[in-house]
């Protein structure tokens, strides 16, 4: 499986799920036969389907069992889609970090000594440069590793997809998907 497809799984079912999606041999099939081919929990096979479904990644045929007269489902999973989904993610993530870049570009911050909080140089006059929360002096702060940082986590994320599955990044993207809502 492509690094950037089990990085994607691995952030949506977890490392047990993953192993379950790792090791099918077909695209098409029921819990049970997960379970057979695995050795898995049904409980978990379950749970991994379930939570791909929600995110349009797996979907089912219902088939009625000759034999027992049930309804069997039959699962399939679209890899493609999760490209898909990948590709579209680290768009919104880019789209997000050179927003933030934008506003340090075009900005100048001010912080107190404690770390308060960052405000613009807009606000920090409001506050006649004085923290509202510690009330102590605002100094211009130099946001220069700020831009830096986020230029490099932009190039970082266009020269690697995979790279939005990093800790830092995935916080970001939630804020990004979330504003979209
Ligand atoms: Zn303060």
């Amino acid at each position: 499986m492509e690094k950037a497809i089990s990085a994607y799984l691995r952030n949506l079912i977890g490392e047990e799920g993953l192993d379950v999606i790792e090791r099918l041999s077909n695209d098409e099939f029921t819990d049970q036969d997960i379970v057979n081919e695995t050795g898995a929990q049904l409980s978990t096979v379950r749970r991994t389907l379930f939570t791909l479904f929600e995110h349009g990644i797996a979907w089912y045929d219902e088939k009625r069992d000759k034999q027992s007269g049930w309804i069997i489902y039959h699962w399939h999973i679209d890899f493609d889609y999760i490209q898909h989904r990948l590709d579209a993610d680290a768009q919104k993530l880019i789209a997000k970090l050179e927003r933030l870049l934008y506003d340090e570009l075009n900005n100048v911050y001010y912080t107190c000594d404690n770390n308060c909080a960052r405000f613009v140089f807009e606000r920090a006059s409001e506050y006649e440069f004085m923290c509202p929360i510690c009330n102590t002096a605002l100094n211009y702060q130099d946001n220069a590793a700020v831009v830096a940082a986020l230029e490099e986590k932009i190039h970082e994320l266009k020269a690697d997809v995979p790279a939005i599955f990093y800790p830092e990044n995935i916080q970001v993207l939630e804020l990004a998907l979330a504003e979209q809502e």
